[in-house]
């Protein structure tokens, strides 16, 4: 990676470096546990409204949508028209298809897989994990029985997020709403 190119532009090339890691691990679960997968297109629960994503990320989906200038407007239109009304995250299309799919942010591409973490509550064990997965997913499997290398670790996922939006955007902790409007105006003009 050269040092030449801006630091935003570094932090978006590690960035997307870590997103193709976390699909690739998401394939080689779905390859080991095809049957324990209902993962498909049409099928959306997942994707929630009120989503918000790092600085990074929005700069990630705002270049991408200053890419193509076609889908940039489908999403435009897709955020009036609302085809899932406000049940569903704003990119998703009304035939179920994710508007930014190459460039979904990180929790869109850990969705339907088995995830780990520290549990939310303070005081818990320093050591204990929490699994969860999609309701739809892994129905006849004790998520606690899967081998570490089946799950996807969400705490240093969101460690390593967290140190590439903090170098591509030094002092900027603000989460951005998922939503095209709020994206496309980090484009500016
Ligand atoms: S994560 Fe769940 S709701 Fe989302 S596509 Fe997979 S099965 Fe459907
Ligand atoms: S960005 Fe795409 S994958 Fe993520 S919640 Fe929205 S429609 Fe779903």
């Amino acid at each position: 990676l050269s040092e030449d190119l801006p630091i935003v532009d570094q932090a978006l090339s590690q960035y997307r470096e870590l997103c193709q890691r976390l699909d690739a691990k998401f394939s080689e679960i779905q390859v080991l546990y095809p049957s324990d997968f209902a993962c498909r297109k049409g099928c959306h629960s997942c994707c929630a409204p009120g989503l918000t994503v790092n600085r990074l990320e929005a700069e990630a989906i705002a270049r991408f949508l200053g890419a193509n200038p076609e889908l940039a407007q489908a999403a435009r239109e897709n955020e009036q028209t609302k085809p899932h009304g406000n049940k569903r995250c704003a990119f998703l299309g009304k035939e179920g298809d994710c508007l930014i799919y190459q460039e979904r942010p990180v929790v869109c591409r850990s969705h339907g897989a088995p995830i780990q973490m520290r549990p939310a509550e303070s005081g818990a064990d320093e050591n204990l994990r929490v699994r969860d997965v999609c309701s739809l997913n892994f129905k006849s499997q004790n998520l606690m029985e899967l081998p570490p290398a089946s799950v996807l670790n969400v705490d240093t996922v969101n460690v390593l997020l967290a140190l590439l939006a903090k170098r591509g955007f030094p002092g900027s902790s603000e989460r951005i709403p998922l939503k095209p409007k709020e994206l496309l105006s980090l484009l500016g003009g």
